[in-house]
């Protein structure tokens, strides 16, 4: 219909619309080879008129050299009626042969042979700044977001993002150096494109990651994301043993899908970034998928984390200490009693410390937290002394504050403020593999001995079990984990590791205490192998410090 209108006739009705709008409006009469663009443009980019003939040639010469053979790729599509559409994205020189981004979108109109007669369209600025990654020649993130935004919904069909990130990156850079660096990065977007074969758009996106953008599958099957995951894994490997194994390297991959039903919006690039952060959790050179409820609940912990930074914000508010009875076995009577950090959250009401300390942990704000405990455990303590001159609290200490914080200096400080004996405070640091490393730790476990403060091992059992560190720790006390003693009954080898354990820590002068017996029949099991001291529900639960002093402090023989 369009061909009966002639080259002149749209001019003028240009000439109307331009008034209208910033972007330059053209027609190309492709068997003429005759070109028709708004005045404007021929002002600003390296055409001498606005309306010429031998027009592909002309046009090529505006367009920066190395988008020149896709420009003409496009030209050919469109002359021979491959595409009823264009849609393009390249650069034009502008007088002073600088590139200028242009977006180029237009309709063909055929004529009544069937021959592909004019391209009609317009012609918008994107700018100046460039698009494509210098390293990889990609397109780069910014250029992602739009596509999603630009994206024709209706015919997107199904499809998928895999996010793909070289495992280790960082050290590849500190080993070698940056160019090397870069040079991988480059490797890799080599095999990608040669593995994606023009089927999908591939972007760089920050660090060392590359985005696939793969649209227009006709069905979802056999887990297509994956199988491309495989391929460039394969092709890496490839590339790898081509240059005889001079820089080895694996890759992680993340992918989330879309399909008709539920399109695709600027989220689902964070969903493939969360994806391939699980990878690389679950040990990298992996590929996995987005799973929904794995990425609410890490949202979950997200607003938790937000939420306890409120609330230490906010002097600590919702913050509480409650206190679990520990029983001395030789006396029967209550010795002393653990801290255990308790936390009502206005949002999320009472959260398990399970859930909470290692969100604290992460965030680092164990340690204004741990600070807090400290002080608020040594003032009860100083209240309770003078009530019961032997009573002691034992407090809770996270790794972090051992390696992030001077928390022997707290400590002091509140020994001091309080005026605390030493005797009657004790901390438990639970065995872990963090701890294990480095000098620092020593050192400060070595301030605690110098200055005759308590130490337990906490949890014993769960973790490394290492030995070494009862010997170089300096514990005086070892808390067993209440995994064993709940499997005492019916566990020979829990029995028996229990038994043998006590006897060994006992024959090494060291006090053992059982966590977590909650039953008369616990109690009459693990009483036979003479532990030093017992902390379970049996006795009572942790409960908060009024009701600790009103049932417990002070109470002679418990049992
Ligand atoms: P933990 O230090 O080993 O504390 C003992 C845990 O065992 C407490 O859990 C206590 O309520 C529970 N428990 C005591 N007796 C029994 C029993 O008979 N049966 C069972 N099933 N459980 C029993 P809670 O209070 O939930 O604390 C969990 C962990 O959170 C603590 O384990 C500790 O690692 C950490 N935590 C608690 N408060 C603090 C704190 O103030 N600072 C630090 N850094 N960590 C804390
Ligand atoms: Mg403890
Ligand atoms: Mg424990």
């Amino acid at each position: 219909m369009g061909e009966h209108i002639s080259f002149e006739q749209f001019i003028n009705v240009f000439k109307i619309l331009s008034k209208s709008t910033d972007d330059y409006l053209f027609i190309l009469d492709l068997i003429e080879d005759h070109y028709n663009i708004t005045d404007r443009a021929a002002e600003i980019f390296l055409f001498d008129t606005s309306d010429f003939y031998n027009a592909s040639n002309i046009i090529k010469n505006c367009v920066y050299p190395s988008d020149r053979d896709m420009f003409n790729k496009n030209l050919e599509l469109i002359k021979n009626g491959m595409i009823t559409k264009h849609d393009l994205e390249y650069r034009w020189l502008n007088k002073n042969n600088h590139p200028i981004w242009i977006s180029s979108r237009g309709q063909i109109i055929f004529n009544d042979n069937g021959k592909a007669k004019y391209l009609v369209g317009r012609i918008s600025e994107l700018g100046r700044k460039n698009k494509i990654d210098n390293i990889t020649g990609l397109y780069r993130e910014v250029r992602l977001r739009q596509d999603i935004l630009n994206m024709d919904r209706q015919f997107s069909g199904n499809g998928f993002l895999l996010l793909i990130g070289i495992d280790n990156f960082k050290d590849i850079n500190e080993r070698y150096n940056r160019e090397i660096g870069n040079e991988t990065l480059n490797g890799l977007a080599k095999c990608i494109i040669k593995v994606t074969k023009g089927k999908a758009r591939i972007y760089r996106m920050s660090g060392d990651e590359i985005m696939i953008f793969c649209k227009n599958l006709s069905f979802i099957n056999d887990n297509p994301a994956a199988a491309m995951y495989t391929e460039i894994k394969a092709m890496v490997d490839e590339h790898i043993g081509e240059r005889y194994y001079k820089l080895f390297y694996t890759i992680s991959g993340g992918f989330v899908y879309f399909t008709e039903d539920e399109t695709i919006d600027l989220n689902f690039i964070e969903k493939a970034e969360f994806a391939l952060r699980l990878a690389k959790l679950n040990g990298k050179n992996m590929c996995i998928c987005y799973d929904e409820n794995e990425y609410n609940e890490y949202v979950y912990k997200l607003e938790i984390q937000e939420a306890l930074r409120k609330s230490v914000e906010n002097n600590f508010e919702g913050f509480t200490l409650y206190y679990q009875p520990i029983v001395n076995m030789k006396k029967a009577c209550i010795y002393g009693a653990e801290a255990l950090l308790r936390w009502k959250s206005k949002e999320f009401g009472m959260i398990s410390p399970k859930v909470f300390i290692p969100l604290l942990e992460e965030s680092g704000l164990i340690i204004p937290v741990g600070r807090w405990i400290i002080e608020e455990a040594m003032c009860k303590c100083m209240e309770w002394q003078k009530k019961c001159p032997y009573f002691r609290v034992n407090i809770n200490i996270s790794f972090v504050q051992i390696k992030k914080s001077n928390v022997i200096s707290d400590i002091d400080l509140f020994i001091e403020k309080y005026g605390i004996k030493s005797d009657n405070i004790l901390f438990e640091i639970t065995e872990s593999g963090e701890l294990d490393s480095g000098c620092t730790t020593q050192n400060i476990l070595e301030s605690f001995h110098s200055r005759s403060l308590n130490l337990a091992i906490d949890d014993f059992g769960t973790g490394y079990s290492n030995l070494r560190y009862i010997k170089e720790m300096m514990f005086n006390l070892i808390k067993i984990d209440k995994a064993f003693i709940k499997g005492i009954k019916k566990s020979h080898y829990d029995y028996v590791v229990v038994k043998q354990f006590t006897e060994l820590a006992h024959s090494l002068n060291l006090m053992v205490c059982y966590e977590g017996v909650e039953t008369e029949e616990d109690f009459k099991c693990v009483k036979e192998l003479k532990p030093d001291y017992i902390q379970g529900f049996y006795f009572s639960k942790p409960v908060p410090a009024k009701e600790f002093e009103e049932k417990y402090l002070g109470k002679e023989k418990i049992f």
